[in-house]
């Protein structure tokens, strides 16, 4: 029997070997985590769960799931090393070290929180969030904390800030950027959430440069700016991820900001294919190779490799789409931004949300919504058909977008 080892315990694993399952792949799907629980939704961690002391685990899919379709589940178990020639991965996990061989390997080995030179996890007072242990040490220490310094005001950031002051807490956002998400979201939507948080007593500072950690002997009681010291109880950094690719490097496959894939998420050796986080790929409406951090990236590239290792092989062109939730603020982006877009504001219906609709002559490109998810999922649907709606009606909130 075939045997299929998927290295990661996230959202692309858990889909790929749920979509296997329902396809009814004939071989043994093996999944080894480094992570001691069930894969889970990663989203939560930032949003809902380090506020409530007694959120569960958000599980993907329960124990049980796994134990039902007879995919196999190694848990706290690390992939050390993998030996392409043998087909042979060396692994370690509290129980000692072992091997296990593969006939078909899928790394999905995602993203790792990026670190501050002088803060290692683990340093007192420094929180990173990536993972459900971290968001955990993350919840424990929020109450007693009163004064929170982020550092970052990207997606993860923002998302923590604003958290933490709905936790009451007193809240200051350091940005080294003019502007907030200035890489990932146009300056309409930047300006607004910025006005958002403010208004919710977050203090934001733009263009401002972090020096370095403020220490009391070995813990961080916050940071230095312009050679000053910012106290705080505690230090969330928020500056970003990078792709995990140790492993597949060190075999000698290729990386260049992501493990590279073909468009089926084939690696370089046929035995080895690649998704989610930790991808570089080529993809039918962008000219350089994308590398995405997001659940629908995970799970469409997931459904896809299923498909190719049930014999269907397609290449990856889904339409990319994200949402990030900010204290009131629900951010909804279909498509990828950049600049030199032709922006049309589109107000919502109700309430005050609206859309930035961009475009490349008649071609929708990008749909950025706050709080306007009907809009949202009216362009979405489509830009996955192909289709753009006139500048007139983009603009016009009487007419809806799907007509
Ligand atoms: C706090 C937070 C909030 C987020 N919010 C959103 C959101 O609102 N919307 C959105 O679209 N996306 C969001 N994301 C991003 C989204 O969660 C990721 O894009 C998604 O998790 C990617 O899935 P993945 O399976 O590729 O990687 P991951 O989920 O990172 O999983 C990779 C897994 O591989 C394991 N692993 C790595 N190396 C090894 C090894 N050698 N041996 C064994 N196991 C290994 C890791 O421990 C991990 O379990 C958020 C991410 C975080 C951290």
């Amino acid at each position: 029997m075939t045997r299929l080892v998927i290295v990661g315990g996230g959202h692309a694993a858990a889909q790929l070997a749920a979509a296997l399952a329902e396809k009814q792949f004939s071989g043994k799907i093996v999944i080894v985590s480094d992570e001691p629980v069930v894969p889970y939704h990663r989203p939560p961690l930032s949003k809902t769960l380090i506020k409530d002391p007694d959120a569960p685990l958000p599980e993907l899919r329960g124990a049980a799931f796994y134990e039902e379709a007879g995919i196999e589940l190694r848990l706290g178990t690390r992939v050390q090393r993998i030996d392409r020639a043998r087909k042979l991965l060396r692994l370690s996990s509290a129980a000692g070290e072992g091997e296990l061989g593969y006939d078909h390997l899928v790394l999905a080995t995602g993203a790792k929180a990026r670190e501050l030179p002088q803060a290692p996890p683990g340093t007192p007072g420094v929180h990173y969030l990536r993972t459900y242990v971290q968001a955990q040490a993350l919840r424990d220490a929020l109450p007693a904390a009163r004064r929170v310094l982020v550092l970052g005001g990207g997606f993860i950031g923002l998302e923590l800030a604003a958290t933490a002051r709905q936790l009451g807490k007193d809240v200051t956002v350091f940005e080294a950027m003019p502007r907030l998400l200035a890489r990932a979201v146009s300056p309409q939507i930047s300006d607004f959430l910025l006005e958002t948080h403010r208004k919710a007593g977050i203090d934001i500072r733009l263009g401002t440069q972090v020096d370095g950690l403020h220490r009391v002997d070995a813990r961080v009681e916050g940071v230095v700016v312009a050679g000053e010291p910012v106290s705080a109880d505690l230090v969330i950094a928020g500056i970003g991820a990078t792709p995990d690719v140790d492993l597949a490097c060190d075999a000698g496959l290729r990386c260049e900001n992501g493990i590279v894939v073909d468009a089926t998420l084939a690696t370089e050796d046929p035995a080895i294919s690649a998704i989610g986080d930790c991808t570089s790929f080529p993809h039918p409406a962008w000219p350089q190779p994308l590398r995405l951090e997001s659940v629908q990236n995970a799970n469409d590239q997931a459904k896809t490799l299923a498909a190719r290792l049930c014999g269907n092989p397609q290449p990856y062109a889904a339409v990319p789409w994200f949402w990030s939730d900010q204290g009131e603020a629900r951010l909804q982006i279909t498509g990828l931004w950049r600049a030199g877009y032709e922006a049309v504001v589109r107000p919502a219906t109700r309430g005050s949300g609206f859309s930035v609709l961009h475009f490349e002559g008649t071609h929708l490109r990008v749909i950025e919504s706050l709080n306007s998810p009907v809009d949202q999922m009216a362009a979405r649907r489509l830009m996955q058909a192909g289709q753009s709606p006139d500048k007139a009606t983009a603009a016009d909130p009487s007419i809806p977008l799907k007509a």
